[in-house]
């Protein structure tokens, strides 16, 4: 059914309209749902069928990789560079699931009771996604929903609809009708599919906020939840890292995808003794990142996603100086068209401020300086956040130590922001619930079914 509204879509690098989405209508939510439930009743039933769909679902998207990565680039402002690998990985995912098994655990086989455990689907899925990463999220919930036997309904964030209404339409060929359903349309669109009747689960990535309130939305009616949700990572630099590699690793961590990324470095903890040496390599190598549109050759950083997210970050890192921090490199928003921050390193940072303990989601690096390592663990450790951390350096004693006592979900040793595919992928406290990542984000999606056979020997 054709929308009759539709809501403009902009491109962070000119900040101009690119074009306009549908604004799906209380009506069209109904007959999605409606759909994604009838159509569960064979889907459910069929693995294999599962496995095969996801695979031509995967085929069709590489077909037109270019496409969606120039959507992708056009509405979320990464380079082009960055927006191929997302497709690529996105579509790896879908594979990487089409090649699971739900398992099955046979107990008791010489008892008077052979127990079979497998799995069953939840139902309908609502999949919500956020507009940092939006099409490999998107296949990620997608993957685990539908190998898992239930079928979507799948909102892309306001901001970034466009490469994923396109990946809906290529799904059409490749998919049973009514399986994946894709809608778009603002918060309340999320909000009013979390607590829909027809929704027996929601695997949802986002703010703190909104997982907050999609949790209880959920509670009413008992459905299932993921929630992946923010992260305010702690990385710890010991004395004897080595400044100019560890710099250069973290930057070209820090400021990927214009450092809006919920698992990368967003605090960093360095000894005093090489402190000065490594903001002072940190601050070259980030000013000498490229930073322009990312269709550009060349460019290593593109704009803010948004106009409000650059207007947080700008507002973090004022009163971070009024506080008494000190810019080493960046800090200053261009004058041109766009939403451009440019890399930004903060020295002589500290604990309470905002920068510091809220997740600021852009180009932005507090250092914060170190003279006791158990200190600095116990800092680390002191956030309501826990999605991923990292220790730098080069005794590999002590850096085994101080990672076994980091408390994350992903804990890093000389690398952060790495995800391998079938890990599972979680975030502790205020950073979510379940998880995503292989077998891991199917079994949360699913539920364990028992079938217990009376063994009637002959
Ligand atoms: P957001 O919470 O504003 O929006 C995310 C999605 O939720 C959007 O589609 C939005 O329309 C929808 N939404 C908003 N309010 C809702 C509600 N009450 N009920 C249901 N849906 C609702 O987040 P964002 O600004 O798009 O993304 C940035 C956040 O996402 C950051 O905090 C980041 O850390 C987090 N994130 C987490 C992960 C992870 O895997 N842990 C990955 C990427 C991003």
């Amino acid at each position: 059914m054709p929308s009759e509204e539709s809501y403009p879509v902009f491109n962070p690098a000119t900040g101009t309209q690119l074009t306009t989405a549908p604004l799906c209508s209380q009506r069209q939510l109904e007959e999605a749902m409606q759909t994604a439930s009838q159509a569960g009743a064979t889907w459910s039933r069929n693995e294999s069928l599962r496995r095969s769909a996801l695979r031509d679902f995967a085929d069709a998207l590489e077909r037109e990789a270019d496409l969606l990565a120039a959507a992708l680039t056009a509405e979320q402002g990464k380079p082009l560079g960055e927006a191929r690998a997302e497709i690529a990985g996105g579509i790896e995912i879908l594979r990487t699931q089409a090649d699971l098994s739900l398992p099955v655990d046979v107990l008791a086989a010489d008892g008077p009771i052979i127990s079979q455990v497998g799995r069953q689907p939840c139902g309908v899925v609502a999949a919500i996604i956020p507009w940092n990463f939006p099409f490999s999220i998107a296949m990620s919930k997608l993957g685990a929903a539908l190998l898992g036997g239930n079928t979507v309904v799948l909102k892309p964030s306001p901001f970034t609809p466009v490469t994923t209404l396109l990946a809906g339409a290529l799904s059409r060929a490749a998919l049973p009708a009514g399986v994946a359903n894709f809608l778009s349309g603002g918060d309340e669109l999320g909000a009013a599919m979390a607590r829909h009747p027809a929704t027996r689960a929601v695997t949802f990535t986002g703010s703190v906020s909104a997982g907050k309130e999609v949790a209880k939305a959920a509670a009413d009616d008992l459905k299932r939840v993921v929630l992946e949700l923010g992260g305010n990572d702690a990385a710890i630099v010991l004395p004897d890292a080595e400044p100019a590699t560890v710099a250069a690793d973290l930057c070209a961590i820090a400021f990927r995808n214009c450092g809006q990324i919920c698992a990368t470095v967003k605090r960093l903890y360095v000894h005093a003794s090489i402190h000065d040496r490594l903001v002072e390599e940190l601050a070259r190598q980030a000013t000498s990142l490229k930073v322009g549109h990312g269709t550009d050759d060349g460019v290593q950083m593109g704009p803010i996603q948004n106009q409000a997210q650059l207007q947080r970050i700008k507002a973090l890192v004022v009163e971070a100086v009024a506080d008494g921090a000190v810019i080493a490199a960046g800090g200053r928003a261009g004058d041109g068209p766009g939403y451009f921050y440019p890399p930004t390193v903060i020295a002589q940072a500290t604990d309470g401020m905002r920068i510091v303990t809220e997740e600021q989601f852009g180009p932005v690096l507090p250092v914060l300086r170190y003279e006791d390592l158990d200190d600095a663990v116990r800092r680390a450790n002191n956030s309501p956040f826990g999605l991923t951390s990292s220790v730098w350096g080069t005794d590999p004693r002590t850096l085994r130590d101080v990672a076994e006592r980091l408390d994350a979900g992903v804990v890093n040793i000389n690398t952060h922001d790495v995800q391998i595919p079938g890990a599972p992928f979680s975030g502790r406290r205020w950073s979510g619930i379940g998880a995503e990542g292989g077998i891991h984000g199917v079994l949360a999606l699913t539920d364990a079914r028992v079938l217990n056979t009376a063994n009637r020997r002959p």
